[in-house]
């Protein structure tokens, strides 16, 4: 069966460059109804951190991009690694190396000279005796001759010289297995059928799979996904703006409109911009993404949040936002004290372009509206009490405190007062009842925030 990988180095945040891979790697084994497997690539111990591990897993979590076994930790598969250099080494795929730091410059040097590249000559191949208080390296005896052909999905048919790669080595000194033998044992243990990773690692590729056959195993199947760049067309970096994952779930993004956007980012269907889960998962061909690496558009990003926002169910809506209301200090007692969240969510879905948003729209049903702010009060209801006062009377007498009935008393005191212009009317009004000069239409927000709290907020706006 088809088995994926996603195999992050904990050495900063989640970026999303890595989770375009990974939720690649994810689409590809949910269509083949296959394994995805979370590695975590902790052996570069200086750099990685507990805390990039969590906020991995946070952020995958958070995406939805559910694993099927791991996470797997390298730094706990030493034994393994040592074991299966053991048996490199005994069976003469391996071998110790116990060239000094000079010696090995000066072979480069005369390398150099001959104007030859730089590269190990593999003089320890045949040096049978150890060195008296050398530790050893270990090398891989790579091919001399002959070609290592990459069957890449995306970049087709790569092919490298075996004679320009030189024996790789394997384990430090101090016995410690190095980064491309670790990857190469696990994906073999684990039984990797596609790697799916950044194109960075297209060079790592042959030496990659030289080790595995010499380990008499099958090399899984390739696909090098070209890197992201900003919309400059550098490289993706924090002065672009948020690059963690976990930045865009702060902002406000749903996880799945930030999937779809990193979907769209190198891949097509069609014209299709907006897909749910399950059409990504039924329509995504890791063969048919693209070789450029492609540009990151924040507005397309907001665009498509816009769009997943509105195709949530109010009841969805209203539960993917109250953490962001509690963090505007909106808590469950507030919003049981306050009109309906799921009525306030459908009256602002229209507008909102984030989850933040979305909540700063909805305080003003939760708390009435303080001096703070000032700046539209200001400029909207200074000489205008005498208006807040027919509307408060008029409002006061309705028998029936509904949109309709409200759209009609607000377009009667227009008539009355600005010459039909409802414009000139709901301005203050709204500034009146919701402190700002934006929300939803002037009768639908008088309608959720109920007849009492709204003749309330108009009759403390004129005090
Ligand atoms: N740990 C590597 C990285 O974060 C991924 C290596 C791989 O996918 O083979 O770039």
């Amino acid at each position: 069966t088809v088995c994926t990988r996603f195999a992050p180095s904990p050495t900063g945040y989640l970026h999303i460059g890595g989770v375009r891979t990974a939720l690649y790697s994810w689409l590809h084994a949910r269509r083949l109804k296959g394994r995805f497997v979370l590695r975590i690539e902790d052996t570069d111990l200086e750099r990685s951190t507990p805390e990039a591990t969590a906020a991995i897993l946070e952020g995958m979590e958070w995406l939805g991009l559910h694993w099927d076994a791991g996470p797997f930790y390298q730094t706990q598969r030493m034994d393994r690694y040592r074991e299966v250099l053991a048996q490199m080494l005994a069976a003469g795929s391996a071998y110790y190396c116990y060239c000094s730091k000079e010696e090995l410059e000066a072979m480069r040097e005369e390398q150099r000279a001959r104007k030859e590249k730089p590269r190990y000559d593999g003089r320890c191949r045949t040096r049978h005796e150890p060195r008296p208080g050398v530790q050893p390296v270990v090398r891989f005896r790579s091919p001399d001759r002959g070609e290592t052909v990459v069957e890449d999905l995306i970049h087709g048919t790569v092919r490298f010289q075996n004679a320009e790669l030189d024996d790789l080595i394997i384990a430090r000194a101090d016995g410690t297995p190095t980064y491309n033998f670790c990857v190469v044992v696990d994906d073999w243990d684990m039984g990797i059928t596609h790697v799916i990773r950044g194109d960075d690692h297209l060079n790592n590729t042959p030496r990659q799979m030289q080790i595995l056959q010499a380990l008499g195993a099958t090399p899984p199947v390739y696909a090098h996904v070209p890197m992201i760049l900003g919309p400059d067309k550098q490289k993706l970096s924090k002065r672009h703006g948020a690059v963690s994952v976990l930045e865009y779930r702060e902002e406000g993004y749903l996880p799945e409109a930030l999937l779809n956007f990193l979907l769209r980012l190198g891949w097509a269907h069609g014209d299709q911009e907006v897909f749910s889960i399950a059409e990504m998962i039924d329509l995504f061909r890791i063969e048919e993404v693209h070789r450029a690496a492609s540009a990151f558009n924040p507005e397309k990003l907001l665009w498509l949040n816009a769009q997943h926002i509105q195709a949530l169910t109010a009841a969805e809506l209203a539960e993917r936002l109250r953490p962001y209301l509690l963090r505007e200090g909106i808590d469950a007692a507030c919003l049981q004290a306050g009109p309906d969240l799921e009525a306030v969510v459908l009256a602002l879905r229209e507008r909102a372009k984030t989850l933040v948003e979305m909540a700063r729209g909805a305080l003003f049903f939760y708390r009435a509206p303080t001096e703070a702010v000032t700046a539209d009060r200001d400029k909207h209801l200074r000489g205008r009490a005498e208006l807040l006062q027919k509307a408060a009377a008029l409002l006061g007498e309705l028998p029936s405190w509904d949109a309709t009935s409200l759209h009609d008393a607000l377009q009667s005191l227009a008539a009355a007062e600005s010459e039909g212009k409802l414009g000139k009317i709901a301005q203050p009004l709204r500034v009146a009842v919701a402190g700002c000069a934006v929300s939803p239409p002037l009768d639908q927000t008088l309608a959720i925030l109920g007849r009492e709290e709204s003749l309330a907020r108009l009759r403390r706006a004129l005090a």
